[in-house]
């Protein structure tokens, strides 16, 4: 007897950049779909050319992986006029289901805050001209987030803080706008005790599952190189949290995952 799986989605993995790890994407994805994942968001951010096409690339091929592009806070700095159309017909090519990963990160500044504060701004009003939702990534930088997201008006436009490392505050903020909270394998690290707090009251209809491959590989494979199909992990560790059943909580986020990107269905 064939058993059912959950049906994971990872909502967030850089399928390009495990290219570069020496990874045979093909084999990765083979594996991870013959043991359950049922779909993957491609986040495509700008290389250092300004160019999203390698993380775009699968999911041209695969009916099963989405794609979003945009410019992360950290390569904010390359952002101008040229990088904005490149990234604007990228999005429509690609038949992307969100703009992103944009927002603010101030742990590690390698773009200026300024700069990092006007991509992002600027990048909000692409999504909204295209009527995406956005994929936010906000790290040490709460408060400007809260504020540009309700300057701008983000509400309208839908869409998820992915990677949630942070608090109560950030997600009541974040939930009363609309979004969404993804949670990745921080939520499996014993330390991550504020995160976890908020894995436990968030809305049910509100959570998402990522692994943000290749980086924040889930307990028990802390420090490897990140892969898709540990999603599964980080489900698990939401469900148990959360005393849920694991199947209908993967049942929930699948849905909620569909709903936040508006996923069509895809012919190949
Ligand atoms: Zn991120
Ligand atoms: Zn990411």
């Amino acid at each position: 007897m064939q058993t059912i799986k959950p049906p994971y989605i990872d909502s967030h993995a850089h399928l390009d950049m495990l290219t570069h790890r020496g990874l045979q994407l093909e084999e990765v994805l083979k594996d991870a779909f013959d043991n359950g994942l049922e779909g993957i968001i491609a986040i495509a951010c700008a290389d250092k050319n300004g160019q999203f096409e390698q993380g775009i690339a699968p999911a041209r091929m695969h009916r099963r992986i989405w794609s979003a592009a945009g410019v992360h806070p950290h390569a904010a700095s390359i952002y101008n006029d040229t990088v904005a159309a490149t990234l604007r017909t990228a999005l429509i090519d690609a038949n992307a289901v969100a703009l992103g990963e944009i927002g603010l990160d101030y742990h590690y500044n390698y773009s200026e805050p300024k700069a990092q504060r006007q991509a992002f701004i600027a990048q909000i009003n692409l999504a909204r001209e295209l009527n995406l939702p956005v994929v936010i990534h906000t790290r040490n930088a709460d408060d400007d987030t809260i504020s540009i997201l309700k300057g701008e008006g983000v509400q309208e436009l839908g869409g998820v803080i992915h990677c949630f490392s942070s608090g109560e505050t950030l997600a009541r903020e974040a939930l009363d706008m609309g979004l969404y909270l993804s949670f990745s394998g921080i939520v499996t690290f014993p330390k991550s005790t504020d995160v976890q707090d908020v894995v436990r009251w968030a809305p049910e209809n509100r959570i998402l599952c990522e692994t943000d491959s290749p980086f924040l590989s889930p307990a028990p494979h802390r420090g490897k190189i990140n892969i898709p199909g540990q999603v599964q992990f980080v489900t698990q560790k939401v469900a148990a949290l959360r005393n849920s059943d694991l199947m209908a909580l993967a049942t929930t986020v699948w849905e909620n995952t569909r709903r936040c990107f508006k996923l069509p269905v895809k012919e190949k």
